[in-house]
């Protein structure tokens, strides 16, 4: 075995949402930590719409007032349209305490500004430096590392945190793996200036997500995220075999399927599509186990849902905020138990929202959020959880949101 060149207290793969803010917590906690990210910052990633349940944990890591001052487009709802019918949903309006406004975010720049907090916060971060192995027999585990010059090293930590993202590292690695309950969806998005001239686009509104049903396929939906400056992330998804018909480039096949709704197609009538557009198909995942002897998942190393409710990023960051935890509970010398200190309380928000993407996709949720009549103190409970407060169980439609759903998709259907 190769002489172990390096040691750590908490080595991190990736330097995502999850893995920044989870470096610096560590490091609130006095720890020496060693984050290992396999590209070049800044690099694109998909998922630009945050909620505004993430704001207490960027507040958590310090990192809060670089993200305000960072000019942002500023986010305090979710619009849906679906044909003719709008709503809208104003996070401010909801039956939780805690943020109700938030930011959209080219990720390029917001995980770089990110990145360079956790540094500010004393996490070395090593970028183009990508982990190939791991190695858990002995006491401490080891990993194995590609270095940006193509050598390989060992670095032993006292414990990994893995949060590669749709990297799934350990996943992969330790064949931890399961497949998802959700059919195989795909997504084709692009960057656009998007032209949109308020004042003659009807319901439109800067400061929402835009989420628009198909008009013919309630299981297709289109996404628009404006940013500052003009631009828009736009995007669709569905099956992959549904997507599987549309021919041609991703530009093409992303602009066919917008002009197949005719609200979007109008709004977006002065855009200029000058980025090619991308693909992603497959990424709902999920793990056997949350955690391991000296390891733990985080973000979408672990569990990948659904993107229509944007809850990607506020998981990731709840998840590091609970493993940071359970860390310094670790590193006290107390007996820590993962399952009931980590991978429950994280389960907990993930199912209730899994609840409201299944419902969505059946169009049950659908048939609520467009009904003529609503509770306002129900759609206050909805609007808190469609703003990322998916773990708190002073609301009913998350301490029983099954049973709850359910109820009101029969009264609205
Ligand atoms: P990531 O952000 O993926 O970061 C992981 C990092 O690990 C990457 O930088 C990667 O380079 C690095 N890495 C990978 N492998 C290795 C390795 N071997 N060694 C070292 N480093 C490695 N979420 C939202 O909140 N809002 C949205 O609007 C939204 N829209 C989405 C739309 C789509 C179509 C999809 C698929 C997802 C969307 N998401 C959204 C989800 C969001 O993208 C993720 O949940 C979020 O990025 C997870 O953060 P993370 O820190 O876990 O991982």
């Amino acid at each position: 075995m190769t002489p172990i060149q390096e040691k750590c207290d908490v080595l991190v793969i990736g330097a995502g949402p999850s893995g920044s803010v989870a470096a610096a917590l560590l490091r609130q906690q006095g720890r020496q930590v060693l984050v290992l990210e396999r590209e070049q910052f800044p690099r694109f990633s998909i998922g630009e719409s945050l909620l505004p349940q993430s704001m207490a944990y960027l507040e958590q890591a310090g990192m809060l007032q670089a993200v305000v001052e960072a000019g942002f487009q500023y986010k305090n709802g979710a619009a849906f349209v679906r044909g003719e019918q709008y709503t809208d949903f104003d996070f401010r309006d909801k039956h939780a305490i805690g943020w109700g406004t938030t930011y959209q975010v080219q990720r390029a720049s917001f995980d770089h500004l990110l990145a360079k907090e956790a540094e500010k916060a004393g996490a070395e971060i090593r970028f183009q430096h990508t982990v190939t192995a791991i190695d858990l027999a002995a006491d401490k585990p080891r990993v194995t590392v590609r270095g940006a010059n193509g050598d390989d090293y060992q670095i032993e930590a006292g414990f990994i945190l893995d949060a590669s993202g749709f990297g799934r590292v350990l996943p992969r690695l330790l064949d931890l793996e399961t497949p998802s309950n959700f059919p195989v969806r795909g997504a084709i998005f692009t960057h656009i200036e998007d032209g949109i001239v308020a004042n003659v686009a009807g319901h439109f509104d800067r400061n929402k997500i835009r989420v628009t049903v198909h008009p013919q396929h309630c299981d297709v939906w289109y996404w628009l995220i404006p940013f500052a400056g003009g631009r828009c992330s736009i995007g669709v998804v569905a099956e992959t075999a549904f997507l599987e018909k549309y021919k041609g480039s991703d530009s093409e096949r992303l602009q066919a399927l917008v002009n197949e709704d005719p609200a979007s197609k109008k709004l977006l009538e002065n855009a200029c599509w000058d980025t090619p557009a991308r693909s992603i198909v497959g990424y709902s995942a999920n793990v056997k186990s949350l955690w391991g002897k000296g390891y733990a998942l985080l973000g979408n190393a672990g569990e990948f849902l659904d993107p229509v409710f944007s809850s990607g990023v506020t998981i990731a960051l709840k998840s590091a905020s609970l493993a940071a935890a359970v860390l310094q509970r670790h590193f006290a010398g107390a007996e820590v138990d993962w399952e009931k200190e980590y991978a429950i309380p994280l389960k907990k928000g993930v199912d209730t929202f899994r609840t409201f993407v299944e419902s969505w996709y059946a169009g049950g949720f659908q048939n609520v959020i467009f009904h003529e009549h609503q509770q306002p103190e129900v759609r206050r409970m909805i609007s808190a959880i469609l703003a990322g407060y998916a773990w708190d169980e002073s609301n009913p439609y998350v301490r029983e949101s099954k049973r709850r759903l359910k109820t009101l998709e029969e009264i609205c259907s």
